[in-house]
């Protein structure tokens, strides 16, 4: 955790280690004004912290496509892009402190490089992995599989567990990205949970 914050920070991120998920929501509730519009990336480590549920009850207006009816998703998506502050988690975060993600949609990952005011990322101690190689392989076996099982997806990774490079027409992977400084239009700030958060 040491060394992935110290890399971190070189890349021009800022940092703060975090031990549980009840103290990321306190943090993050401190973090983003009251009356800030606040986007959502889709994330089960922010569904696991409560930390929608809470903004929302704060009187924050809240972008989360996840909680949006069908028809609006992509409006909710789009409108997100320009919020105060977008809330996140990540695929894998790598030792020497970028960032790597592979999307669906691709708007989690836009609005990780350009276009919020803040970026603000969550990441439990279970997405780190020492090389982008590393990387690849934990979004492949381990994120893709469980994301394509809670989505009812019909790709090979669902029931195998492992990536075939599918061309399936429920693929999910259709942009990889990998932050490798801080975008220098965007602040940003990244709590490191000390527990597992999400997958
Ligand atoms: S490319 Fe296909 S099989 Fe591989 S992880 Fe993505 S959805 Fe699963």
């Amino acid at each position: 955790m040491e060394t992935v914050k110290r890399n971190l920070e070189k890349n021009g991120f800022e940092v703060v280690v975090v031990e549980n998920a009840a103290e990321v929501k306190a943090a993050l509730l401190n973090e983003i004004p009251e009356g800030a519009i606040v986007g959502f990336g889709g994330s089960m480590t922010l569904q696991d912290t409560g930390i929608y549920e809470a903004l929302t009850e704060r009187g924050n207006k809240t972008l989360w496509h996840w909680k949006t009816e069908p028809e609006k998703r992509g409006a909710v998506c789009k409108e997100a892009l320009f919020a105060d502050v977008y809330l996140s988690s990540v695929n894998a975060l790598l030792e020497d402190g970028e960032i790597l993600n592979i999307d669906g949609n691709g708007n989690r990952v836009a609005a990780m490089f350009y276009g919020p005011k803040k970026v603000i990322l969550v990441i439990g101690k279970n997405k780190i992995a020492k090389t982008y190689e590393e990387g690849l392989e934990r979004i492949r076996t381990v994120a893709c599989p469980q994301n394509a099982r809670r989505l009812n997806r019909n790709t090979p990774c669902a029931t195998l567990n492992r990536c075939t490079d599918c061309s399936s027409p429920d693929r999910m992977c259709t942009v990889t990205s990998l932050i490798e400084k801080k975008p220098p239009t965007m602040t940003y700030k990244i709590f490191l949970v000390n527990e597992e958060l999400g997958y």
